[in-house]
């Protein structure tokens, strides 16, 4: 096995749940990892304390004048329960059929870890890195980074920079280098609609008092129209539409859902 390879299985058998408190050294012993592999390519590497789990940070030399290139990646993973689901322990790393197999590959430290190896590389070949580069690497993102805007707003002079590169994305397909832009955001709400607290007799008040459950169905169906467009107002203000060229390039991609 080459020594990435190696290094990544490392990253993976950190058991970084996040979620769950019974791994909270886990997530630490990933974080303190994840410094000591910074550190070894030569990067300046800061490990930010926050009320919950630690940032880690590391920029190389910043030349004034040059673009500043922000990866942003998260090493904690998700929950991987049911366990009997899993052909192989979840974080003992292994490779079957070409594809590696364990918990945080996917998402993220095999993609952050990539971008990692991409500027190591770089810097060993070329003596530096082209560019300004900032790695910064959360432990939060699957309890959704409550400390991540706090610490990007005490942060905000250091964390200067013109682009943000989001590693926390995919590939369309093996070997088919791919730039994600453009990435959907998620709301969540919980609604409660209340109904009568026992049966009404249909005969009676029948049309008159409206069922829950079709409550629920109607401002469900009201979210969208029938394209499947969203029906909020106001939703599309700043989305900025698909432009032709964008159309036909997506035709030509390839793609594959893992
Ligand atoms: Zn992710």
């Amino acid at each position: 096995m080459s020594s990435e390879l190696d290094r990544l299985f490392e990253h993976l058998r950190f058991a970084s749940i996040s979620t769950d408190s019974r791994h909270a050294d886990d997530v630490r012993a990933n974080a303190q990892w994840l410094v000591g592999q910074f550190e070894g390519m030569g990067l300046e590497t800061k490990l930010h304390e926050t009320p919950g789990f630690p940032v880690v940070v590391a920029r190389n030399e910043h030349v004034e004048g040059r673009p500043t290139v922000l990866v942003y990646g998260h090493y904690d993973v998700q929950p991987v329960d049911p366990l009997e689901l899993w052909e192989s322990a979840p974080f003992e790393p292994e490779v079957r059929d070409g594809k590696i197999w364990g918990r945080g590959g996917a998402d993220n430290k095999g993609q952050h870890f990539v971008h990692m190896l991409g500027a190591e590389r770089t810097i060993k070949e070329d003596g530096a890195l082209p560019l300004n580069v900032i790695f910064l690497i959360e432990g939060e993102e699957e309890i959704g980074s409550p400390n991540l805007v706090p610490f990007l707003e005490s942060h905000r002079d250091e964390l200067q920079c013109d682009i943000i590169a989001v590693s926390d994305t995919g590939m369309v397909a093996p070997g088919v280098p791919t730039l994600g832009y453009g990435l959907r955001g998620i709301t969540c709400l919980e609604v409660t609609i209340k109904g009568p607290s026992g049966d009404l007799h249909s005969g009676v008040y029948g049309g008159a008092v409206a069922n829950p459950a079709t409550a629920a169905a109607r401002l469900v169906a009201s979210l969208h129209d029938g394209e499947g467009k969203i029906a909020v107002d106001g939703f599309y203000d700043d989305v900025v539409p698909l432009e032709n060229w964008e159309r036909e390039m997506w035709e030509k991609v390839q793609m594959k859902i893992f």
